[in-house]
């Protein structure tokens, strides 16, 4: 038997521009193409020229995140024979971001930034056509084909919970079973249920975002619900609004479910509830899906509750807190020139205003100062010239798409991989993990993958 290696173009030790490839010298598949959150223009790239597999059958997508999707285009620019696979509901929804993605590079290159853009709406146009959805937990060749006896390597999507879409990839590559996570949730969520990954594999390649992060093992969803309730409710009667920072695919809709599901309850007082525009396309996929997809209240339907798209106006009125409201605006990390950045500006000297994180930010996000400030403290960060007096009320709530710690340990022990390779988180996160699953799984090896190193997957270790 051929061996299988795995090489990691992006995402090794870091959450970055997420790409792997897998080969055996003869047939080779490559897993996302995301875009570096924190570089842009070329930079942000996986890196393409380290490759040392052959040509790839097709790109597999797990799911519609940006740094996974984001430099799609791209590869399949740089590979012509090249698919995208991913699942029916990554399909629908692949287009309004790598959409966004083009026009935020298009304003920016307009702005002056010097960076050609990485591709436009013509070159998108072209891509339609070899981006493909794909049945789930259905098999298929590496070129995306149904399997007619040939003993060639296979592959099918299970879903992986994180958001609606997302999927690990299980392949048969002559007898070994590989799978990857991809992102991947447990727990179930409001509207996307926990993952469904199959009992057993021989090697299995993992995501390990919150490896380091033991607080969250004692995590429960309701609990964290509960408190975002009566923080709401407590700034909302008192006359203030809460601006809720929010990624506009996967965070954004579960968390308009929970405002839903709270107004119903009485567990806040009746407000105007708003979001971005981004947002509304993405609800709209959520909603299209949700028989389409695993999906938790299939009967919920988010173009029918009462939330509007935030008004320009509003965003520029002489007070946009005039009226108790709720906003849950883009960007999550409150990035420069985005609704969320502009409302955190405005509310931050005002004690009856609120902001509530409810996701991870990056240290060099523009948000950071904010999001890592206390009531009192006073900060610098680009929405004030100078230094600023936190005024308004900070909280931080804990809804994370990712799976805790104790739950990617678990997941490993339920399959008893006799390889294990830990990708997509900071060092800490993944060196965390490898010694707890050494321990755990003394028979298994447990590898951490480097940047574009060849690993041989399946016991035998690193290849030279
Ligand atoms: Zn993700």
């Amino acid at each position: 038997m051929m061996s299988v290696q795995l090489q990691m173009l992006g995402g090794a030790l870091e959450v970055g521009a997420n790409c792997l490839g897998l080969h055996d010298g003869r047939r080779a598949v490559w897993l996302d193409c995301g875009l570096h959150p924190k570089r842009e223009g070329k930079e942000a790239l996986p890196d393409f020229d380290a490759w040392q597999g052959p040509a790839p059958s097709s790109l597999l997508l797990t799911h519609c995140h940006h740094d996974h999707l984001g430099g799609v285009p791209v590869a399949l620019k740089r590979q012509p024979g090249m698919r995208c696979l991913m699942s029916e509901a990554s399909r629908l929804i692949a287009p309004t971001m790598l959409r966004n993605a083009a026009q935020l590079m298009k304003r920016r290159a307009l702005a002056g930034d010097g960076r050609e853009p990485l591709y436009d709406f013509a070159w998108l146009d072209e891509c339609w056509r070899r981006m493909v959805g794909l049945e789930l937990e259905t098999r298929f060749t590496l070129h995306g084909q149904i399997p007619r006896g040939t003993r060639s390597p296979t592959f099918r999507l299970q879903p992986a919970g994180h958001i609606l879409g997302a999927c690990g990839v299980d392949f048969d590559w002559d007898g070994l079973r590989i799978f990857c996570t991809g992102d991947l949730s447990v727990l179930d969520q409001g509207l996307v249920p926990g993952c469904d990954f199959p009992r057993h594999c021989d090697v299995l390649i993992m995501e390990s975002t919150l490896g380091a992060t033991p607080e969250m093992d004692a995590w429960d969803r309701e609990t964290e619900a509960e408190r975002l309730a009566a923080a709401c409710r407590a700034v909302l009667l008192a006359g203030g609004s809460v601006i809720i920072p929010a990624f506009a695919l996967g965070r954004t809709q579960e968390m308009l479910f929970l405002l839903d599901d709270f107004r119903r309850r009485g567990a806040i007082p009746p407000c105007p509830i708003y979001f971005g525009g981004l947002g509304r396309a993405i609800n709209e996929v959520y909603d299209a899906a949700r028989f389409l997809a695993p999906r938790l209240h299939p009967g919920f339907v988010l173009d029918r509750m009462e939330a509007t798209v935030l008004p320009p106006a509003l965003l520029e009125a002489e007070d946009p807190f005039e009226k108790p409201s709720i906003f849950v605006m883009t960007s999550g990390m409150v990035q420069r020139d985005t609704p969320s950045f502009r409302l955190v500006q405005r509310a931050l000297e005002r004690p009856e205003q609120a902001v509530f994180f409810v996701g991870y930010c990056d240290w060099e996000a523009d948000g950071y100062p904010v999001w890592a400030a206390r009531t009192g403290n006073t900060i610098r960060w680009r929405g004030h010239a100078g230094p600023v007096e936190v005024k308004c009320r900070l909280d931080h709530f804990r809804f994370s798409g990712h799976a805790r710690r104790t739950d990617l340990v678990a997941l490993t022990e339920s399959m008893q991989p006799a390889h294990v390779v830990l990708v997509h988180g900071s060092p800490a996160a993944l060196e965390s993990l490898q010694s707890t699953l050494r321990e755990r799984l003394p028979a298994a090896q447990v590898d951490i993958a480097w940047p574009r190193r060849p690993m041989v997957l399946g016991r035998t270790g690193m290849a030279s």
